[in-house]
């Protein structure tokens, strides 16, 4: 497929061009990628060079984005592409994220191709996930048009380090999202994702109140980083009050990848701990992942305790809800349901 032209662009004054897609801002001179390594400089323009280039197809469980109230129980066509705009020291999938676009590890794929592989392996949803889908912009619009014309949902899986003009632009035909919360200090954010911890919170605070899409967050908990209680108490009490009590939280165990591996893997018991100060403090939904734990991965009426959905690790082993509620109680559980 060739280069697309770039939305969220300008020249600036020094004959470079300022890429206006990310708060990165990356100043960009003839002939050279931008930090992402997938939005190009050529003669003078920006091009997305990794528009319709994914590195392959896998149908997922829709609770490996980790997604708990998004259709659960769904399979999810997901892809990533070559290239991030972060620089997480911790990257578990870094082999791609790090990857500049290789002609050999990249398919050739449109966008009505995409939705087409959806609708033959009958997939209701599909996942832009694995790098930051924030840098194929261009390509998550037009697939997600299209999916949205055939009734298939589309989910983005990010950290959600966008700039404001552009996030209006690329979340238009998106139904769900899970955006990383890496951490909750900046301190953290810059020392490991070499990115800004304000810029997500506001991304969070716009998703919850200027558009309809269903988003869960997620926390990977790394020793010694971003696991302290006084952290998470923050973390827990910042989306209380910000984006209220019904948005799914989990908390996911880290295992030493790419350039941090000088630390144990996250201990259970640092998880539950997590999980138990954010039901404490009025979370409703509240998961651990990446490890397997019946009780943090269950989710239970926040009015009658049942039992509604019960999971091991990504697989659902019974779903109690109906019509998106409890069936003990008639409470409403927070999400999207068939
Ligand atoms: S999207 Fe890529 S090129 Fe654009 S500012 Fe962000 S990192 Fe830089």
């Amino acid at each position: 497929m060739n280069k697309v032209l770039a939305k969220w662009w300008e020249p600036t004054d020094g004959g470079k061009i300022l890429c206006t897609l990310c708060p990165r801002y990356c100043k960009i001179g003839d002939g050279q990628p931008g930090f992402c390594y997938i939005r190009q400089n050529i003669d003078g323009k920006l091009y997305s060079i990794g528009y319709g280039r994914p590195t392959g197809f896998a149908i997922d469980p829709v609770e490996k984005k980790p997604l708990n109230h998004f259709l659960p129980g769904s399979t999810i066509l997901s892809f990533g592409t070559a290239g991030c705009n972060l620089g997480c020291k911790f990257c578990q999938n870094w082999s791609m994220s790090k990857a500049k676009l290789d002609d050999d590890n990249s398919l050739d794929v449109s966008p009505e191709g995409v939705v087409e592989l959806a609708k033959n392996y009958r997939t209701p949803s599909i996942a832009y996930t694995y790098n930051d889908p924030t840098i194929f912009g261009e390509y998550v619009i037009n697939i997600s048009k299209i999916a949205r014309e055939e009734g298939i949902k589309s989910v983005m899986v990010t950290a959600g380090y966008i700039d404001k003009e552009a996030r209006k632009d690329v979340y238009k035909y998106i139904d769900a999202a899970n955006v990383d919360l890496k951490g909750f200090t900046e301190r953290f954010y810059w020392k490991n994702t070499y990115s800004h911890l304000n810029d997500v919170l506001d991304t969070l605070i716009w998703l919850k109140n200027e558009t309809d899409v269903w988003f869960e967050i997620t926390t990977l908990l790394i020793p010694d980083e971003n696991d302290s209680p006084e952290e998470v108490r923050q973390e827990c009490d910042w989306i209380l009050k910000n984006l209220g009590d019904n948005i799914p939280l989990h908390f996911t165990a880290f295992h030493p990848d790419f350039r941090m591996l000088d630390k144990e893997k996250t201990p259970e018991r640092t998880l539950t701990s997590a999980r138990k100060i954010a039901i404490d403090s009025g979370i409703k939904y509240c998961y651990v992942g990446n490890i397997h734990n019946k009780e943090g991965q269950t989710t239970y009426c926040p009015n009658c305790n049942e039992k509604l959905i019960k999971r091991d690790w990504h697989s659902v082993i019974s779903n109690k809800i109906k019509n998106g509620c409890c069936t003990a109680c008639g409470e409403k559980i927070d999400g999207v349901y068939v």
